[in-house]
């Protein structure tokens, strides 16, 4: 990633760097893997990195570098944002749930000329011995929920919790880094950010009697712990398929983003 090359200008004339600078980078971020990203790059000489974060928990865990906080007003507002600040590249690191995020990002992206690289990182496959019920959405998976009179392990975040504000069969253990505006029904919170362990996913599931767990299809390993308790205790999984969110090829994990990066500058 040599700045003295000009292969970014050459590629893109006019965007992909200010008139004698650094490549500015917009890292869309809000994943542990954009953490990683940032990290490697700050040690880059030649480019410039800007976190961006939904704003989604009070106290993030911050990367290192330039960090802008909040939305951009749609397709519109990234676009001028990418244009304004003489933006050479967009890495999309987002979770693989926020797909609007990444939608606008293509989006903008195009408009504004400016190379985007996708990441999604890879969703987790069902082992021999674990019970999946793979379910589109929240609300199929609240349906389900619904026909159980269960013990609940509901650890989706805090944004789709409302989906199971009618289940008043299932008693839920709600697992989210900040208190959410609602609550189900019949319910107890445990605040608490990962990386979560097996030992203690094991020992919380039999001490809270779980016997169904709700879960997003988030990939990666610092929420899995839960997904292989449940496998080890026989306990079923109401997996929650990802949204479509790239309509363009992707790449699955940081090390592949700084490669496709080194191929662009
Ligand atoms: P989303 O539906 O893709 O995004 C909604 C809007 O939030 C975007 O249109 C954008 O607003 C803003 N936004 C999202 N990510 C942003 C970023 N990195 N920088 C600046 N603005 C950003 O995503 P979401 O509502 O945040 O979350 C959807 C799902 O993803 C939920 O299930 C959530 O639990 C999961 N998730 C998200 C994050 C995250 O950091 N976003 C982290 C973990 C899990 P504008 O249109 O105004 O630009």
């Amino acid at each position: 990633m040599d700045s003295e090359s000009g292969t970014a200008s050459k590629l893109h004339p006019g965007r992909s760097r200010t008139a004698a600078g650094p490549t500015r980078i917009l890292l869309l971020g809000g994943t542990g893997e954009a953490v990683e990203i940032a990290t490697v790059l700050a040690a880059v000489s030649d480019v410039v990195v800007i976190s961006s974060m939904a704003g989604r928990v009070s106290q993030p865990r911050l990367p290192v570098g330039g960090v802008r906080v909040g939305g951009f007003g749609g397709v519109a507002g990234l676009t001028s944002y990418l244009v304004e600040e003489h933006i050479g590249v967009v890495i999309d690191a987002t979770h693989p749930f926020a797909s609007r995020m990444s939608r606008n990002a293509e989006l903008a992206c195009q408009d504004a000329g400016v190379p985007l690289i996708p990441m999604e990182r890879p969703p987790w496959k069902p082992g021999e011995r674990d019970r999946w019920l793979t379910v589109p959405d929240f609300e199929a998976a609240s349906a389900l929920v619904n026909n159980h009179a269960s013990r609940v392990f509901l650890s989706i975040g805090r944004q789709e919790l409302g989906a199971f504000s009618g289940c008043y069969k299932a008693w839920f253990l709600v697992r989210a880094i900040e208190r959410p505006d609602e609550l189900p029904p019949n319910s107890k919170l445990l605040l608490d950010r990962g990386p979560f362990h097996l030992e203690d996913e094991l020992q919380m599931l039999r001490q809270e009697s779980i016997n169904l767990l709700v879960s997003k299809n988030s990939g990666g390993q610092a929420t899995y712990p839960k997904i292989q308790a449940a496998s080890e205790l026989g306990i079923p999984v109401v997996m929650v398929d990802r949204p479509a969110k790239h309509t363009v090829p992707t790449v699955a994990s940081p090390a592949d983003v700084l490669l496709k990066l080194a191929e662009l500058l």
